[in-house]
């Protein structure tokens, strides 16, 4: 066989993987939308076989043989002697193949079964823990995953800090000491800036916004909207379910899913503009590297990017509402018939600091985010107990927001992320937002008068833009390679808070900062 034809052995057996890795998600699609409850324990099981499964498969002696055609296992590098015969992409499938194989082998199985079960059995609990505002039943399960997490970093392995490998799982190459200096710059500009919000005499009317509004009529345009988005329908759907989401089988069948509420006309309609943004990367994807990291998303942070930018840079831009404000009005003439543009961008874009990560608006949205990043650090590093956690939250928040919560459910409780033993998530929110700034600027640079067609509701040159410059890349190249490429800077919390400076400043009626770019 030449070294071609292993290259196709190696991409049929990662498709067979990622088949079975579909399936699982298909059948967590189903449990979160259509499932019956009572299916619930028996789903655990057939989801966690499909998962073990392709675990098994991956890290299997037979990808290991076919990985050292081209690998030098001592270095994790591309032997010199046949990098001459690969393209770029094929050496960055092999890396990054690699890359996930040596990672899935430090994990013994035994403990990725205890790590599963017991990430289960928490989940249920804090389901019930959330209901009944119960810290204390939560509290062992959060003390053993905590232990299994600690565990997990050091079978990974770590130089600095042990939250460093949990991290890299979800935004490969980014480290806690890397995020220190750049959530520290935010918080500098914003609690000022919010400061100033709170102080301005501009107070927006958001009850404009909980008047009953048909839910039907709400799907509808969300709907539409994600039409114009350019989200492909004969390649996705839209759906019901308790937390919006997005998940893909191929970037053939993407999904997205939405929640509608009768009185909450923002929570509709930016958690569908939000997944659109998800589903548009997915849909971006190359379906010739299906079952490849070459059809697969960067990182989190990078995939928030992409929601954010849909949701904020776009969906809460006075150009978009110019094209879609006439929209929904005509939607809902009762309700927003007399309500001026004015009136409703300002009530759309009103900040105010609040208890629930979900419903924070842009500007406070990343505190929320150092204050867990900052919680589950000191977790993991051995320098916070489980036990003082909801008082450590509390001081946080009064510490970040200016409020404290009065029950664990609108404080400690309310993620569900710990439960799932996803500890180092929570920043790749926070750097979506930030890498989102820096990507829709260059896209208003590369577009010519992108403002003025998303005024008349053409939205596709951007979705063009980003398809072309981020999704059909896959990990082709690292987040810092692909942010450095598109943008030509290095990550940066400059752009971002510009952005909020400029849009607030003008929203609430004062002067932007000195420190703000022109
Ligand atoms: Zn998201």
């Amino acid at each position: 066989m030449n070294s071609s034809s292993f290259l196709d052995s190696l991409k049929s057996k990662l498709t067979e993987i990622h088949h079975l890795r579909d399936a699982a998600a298909l059948l967590s699609w189903d449990q979160e939308t259509y499932m019956p409850a009572g299916g619930g324990q028996a789903r655990a099981e057939q989801i966690a076989t499909l998962q073990t499964l392709a675990h098994d498969k991956f890290v299997s002696a037979e990808t290991e043989e076919l990985l050292s055609l081209w690998i030098d296992k001592s270095t994790g590098q591309i032997q010199a002697h046949v990098q001459s015969e690969l393209d770029d992409t094929s050496q960055a499938l092999l890396q990054e193949t690699w890359r996930d194989f040596s990672q899935a082998k430090k994990l013994p199985s035994s403990f990725v079964n205890r790590l599963q079960r017991e990430c289960s059995l928490a989940q249920q609990v804090w389901t019930e823990a959330r209901k009944n505002n119960d810290f204390k039943s939560f509290l062992p399960h959060l003390r053993t995953l905590l232990a299994l997490k600690i565990e997990e970093a050091k079978y990974l392995g770590f130089v600095d800090s042990p939250y460093d490998p949990l991290l890299d799982r979800y935004e490969p190459g980014a480290t806690a000491a890397q995020l220190k200096p750049l959530f520290a710059k935010l918080r500098e500009r914003l609690v000022p800036l919010l400061q100033q919000v709170m102080n301005s005499s501009h107070k927006p009317d958001e009850g404009l916004l909980t008047q009953p509004f048909e839910t039907e009529k709400q799907l509808e345009f969300g709907r539409m909207v994600l039409e114009k988005m350019g989200y492909q329908f004969e390649r996705g759907r839209l759906d019901l379910s308790t937390h919006p989401f997005t998940t893909s089988f191929h970037p053939t069948d993407v999904r997205v899913t939405t929640r509608v509420h009768e009185k909450d006309l923002p929570s509709c309609l930016f958690s569908c503009i939000h997944e659109g943004g998800h589903g548009l990367y997915e849909q971006g994807l190359l379906p010739k590297y299906y079952g490849t990291p070459m059809a697969e998303p960067v990182s989190l942070g990078i995939h928030e990017s992409q929601s954010r930018l849909w949701e904020n840079c776009v969906g809460r831009s006075h150009p978009f509402w110019q094209h879609f404000y006439p929209l929904l009005q005509q939607t809902f003439p009762n309700q927003l018939g007399e309500v001026l543009f004015d009136d409703f961008f300002a009530a759309i874009n009103k900040v105010k600091p609040s208890l629930v990560r979900v419903e924070a608006d842009e500007l406070t949205y990343n505190l929320h985010i150092m204050v867990r990043f900052e919680i589950e650090l000191a977790l993991i590093e051995g320098q916070l107990q489980v036990e003082d956690l909801p008082t450590a939250w509390n001081d946080k928040m009064k510490d970040y927001l200016g409020i404290t919560p009065n029950r664990d459910v609108e404080g400690v409780l309310q993620d569900m992320h710990w439960s799932m033993g996803a500890f180092g998530y929570f920043p790749t929110y926070a750097l979506g937002n930030l890498y989102a700034s820096m990507i829709y600027d260059q896209a208003l640079h590369d577009i010519p008068a992108l403002e003025e067609s998303i005024a008349q509701g053409s939205l596709l040159p951007l979705r063009d833009w980003l398809k072309e410059n981020i999704h059909q890349y896959g990990r082709q190249f690292t987040s810092k390679e692909l942010v450095h490429r598109v943008t030509g800077h290095s990550l940066s919390s400059e752009p971002f808070l510009s952005y909020l400076e400029r849009k607030f400043s003008k929203l609430y009626g004062f002067s932007p900062p000195p420190s703000m770019n022109p």
